[in-house]
């Protein structure tokens, strides 16, 4: 599905930040990215999703046989592309279900397709909902304004199963992340997860990965996978920390 090979990338005052990422996602797979703080995570997810603050300089990302590099961030997204926090925008008067709504409708679009029948939203809102707990009022909220941590969450995952990607990159960046909060990504992704589907979750917190359980961990540091075990990796790196990769991978 996903295959980026020697992928450099740089912040565009030129400090390289990707020094030649090599990864491989195939269908049915759950990928986990950790490593410290500053390692290039996000810059990572943003380079896959196509936010235009970096430059690759080199290597390559092919996704379902395309280049995904020729593509802008709405086409990424349009050919199944999900990046979380791609839509943290506060919207007064644009409620939860009618962004959704929205986005759903320009992406049939652009895939060639017609909107989608309001009965058949409807359904889809109704059960995606239902999975997540979200309750009816929640659904007629203005889009983010005043959502508290969780909230936003809730949404976010609501929007990644509404718009049901074939590549699911979650960036769980806030630190504030607390238990219920890594309880609603875990349900949504555990939801959402078929075998046609992929995740790629990234994460600085071992504790994510006991509710979704990865096929394989990649450690990232200072811009380069350094070890890819499967999901014991990240026990062994709850509890012995990055060091020691690093360490053995210099060696
Ligand atoms: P992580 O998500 O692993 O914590 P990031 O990808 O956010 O790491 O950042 C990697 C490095 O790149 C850090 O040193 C960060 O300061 C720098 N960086 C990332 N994005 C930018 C940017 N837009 N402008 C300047 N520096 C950036
Ligand atoms: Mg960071
Ligand atoms: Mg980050």
């Amino acid at each position: 599905m996903l295959k980026i090979n020697n992928l450099h990338a740089q912040i565009e005052d030129g400090a390289e930040i990707l020094k030649g990422i090599n990864l491989e996602i195939k269908p049915g797979e759950v990928h986990a990215i950790m490593g410290p703080n500053g390692s290039g995570k996000s810059t990572l997810s943003s380079v896959i999703a196509g936010k235009e603050d970096y430059e690759v300089t080199d290597g390559e990302i092919d996704f379902e046989g395309e280049d995904l590099l020729e593509m802008g961030a709405d086409e990424r997204a349009h050919k199944g592309i999900f990046l979380s926090f791609q839509y943290p925008v506060e919207i007064p008067g644009v409620t939860v279900t009618n962004f959704i709504k929205t986005a759903i409708n320009e992406t049939r679009k652009a895939q060639g397709l017609e909107e989608m029948g309001a009965s058949e939203m409807l359904k889809l809102i109704r059960e995606n909902a239902e999975k997540l707990g979200i309750r009816k009022d929640f659904l007629s909220r203005s889009l983010n304004e005043g959502f508290s941590g969780g909230e936003k969450k809730r949404n976010e995952i609501f929007q990644m199963m509404m718009l049901n990607p074939k590549l699911a990159i979650l960036d769980e960046t806030d630190s504030g992340l607390d238990i219920d909060a890594l309880r609603i990504v875990a349900d949504g992704v555990n939801a959402f997860k078929n075998e046609n589907n992929a995740v790629l979750v990234i994460t600085h917190y071992q504790r994510l990965l006991d509710y979704i359980v990865p096929d394989f961990v990649h450690v990232l540091s200072d811009g380069k996978i350094i070890k890819s075990g499967g999901k014991e990796l990240a026990h062994e790196l709850e509890a012995r920390g990055y060091d020691w990769v690093i360490e053995e991978a210099a060696v």
